[in-house]
């Protein structure tokens, strides 16, 4: 059983001052394109664990995340979807008026439980939300079989034509996904929009199975540190988004997209590449911000 099926993926050719045609060539991979609510990279990560908890018969998904998650939002829909009830545990306290994204996932009849920043630093689950019938999923689906769900986003691809394929990387685990899946010889690189590289380094080292491709953790663009986002990155934004027409996100395309940009002028990724960018998704984060702010929505 499958609620969710998915056109294929738009793969665009990036067309920027950037990128010159007959020197290098990159495709952006719109997974930011496939559902308004499943959006990026989620769907990917959650697919196995929601096949699991239908198999054994759980009633009900308990996950983790913040005011603003997409991680929080896939799970609500694809819950929904799947005739699963959930619930989360969301960090910090309850607002007298919550996020758009928690409206939205209560909406969709997910159960919010606040927890202080400490508990949830502990990932303290409250007790009953444990029953037998109840499965977790890790903050950002974070595991095995989030790397394994995420390795299928390259199924949507002619793999082998890539020199080089980029993402961003939260807890890593699309990026591990995309190192396993890769054709022998390619480069795959993260960019980390969180400080901490050394955790998702070693948090995922566990799980990569494929020593035929480079990878790399290119740290420097992450622009202060998590959901950090100076006036300089929305100024990239609605320019990148006049010169592309692609848009981005505050927490993670934003910095991804700069990234490339800069790598590609620096001839980082040199002349000859040919480059994958990964767009994740996201956007719905956006609506943090006041509406005036980005050119685009
Ligand atoms: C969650 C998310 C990521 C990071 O994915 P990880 O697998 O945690 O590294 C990247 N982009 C977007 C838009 C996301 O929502």
């Amino acid at each position: 059983m499958n609620p969710f099926r998915f056109e294929k993926p738009v793969i665009q050719p990036l067309v920027h001052p950037a990128v010159q045609p007959e020197n290098k060539e990159v495709d952006v991979l719109r997974l930011d394109q496939l559902d308004p609510l499943l959006s990026g990279n989620k769907w990917f990560k959650l697919t196995l664990y929601l096949q699991e908890a239908l198999d054994l018969n759980k009633k009900r998904v308990v996950t983790f995340g913040g005011a603003w998650s997409n991680h929080l939002l896939a799970t609500a829909a694809a819950c929904q979807r799947y005739g699963l009830a959930s619930a989360a545990l969301v960090r910090g306290e309850r607002l007298a008026k919550c996020s758009q994204t928690l409206q939205d996932v209560e909406s969709m009849g997910m159960q919010l439980y606040f927890l202080s920043r400490q508990d949830y630093g502990q990932k303290k689950i409250p007790e009953q939300l444990l029953m037998p019938t109840d499965y977790t999923i890790n903050e950002g689906g974070t595991g095995a079989y989030g790397v394994q769900g995420a390795s299928t986003i390259l199924d949507h691809v002619d793999k082998h034509k890539y020199t080089h394929i980029i993402c961003a990387a939260g807890t890593g685990t699309t990026l591990t996904g995309l190192i396993n899946a890769a054709a022998p010889g390619c480069t795959v690189l993260g960019i980390p929009v969180l400080h901490d590289r050394q955790a998702i380094e070693g948090s995922l080292k566990n799980f990569i199975c494929n020593s035929a491709v480079k990878w790399q953790l290119l740290v420097g663009y992450e622009w202060g540190g998590y959901a950090k986002h100076p006036d300089a990155l929305l100024s990239f934004m609605n320019e990148f988004y006049k010169q592309t027409s692609i848009p981005t996100d505050i927490v993670y395309t934003a910095k991804l997209f700069n990234a490339c940009i800069r790598l590609l002028e620096n001839d980082f990724i040199g002349p000859g590449s040919r480059v994958l960018i990964i767009h994740s998704g996201g956007l719905q984060g956006n609506r943090s911000l006041a509406t005036d702010v980005l050119c685009f929505s």
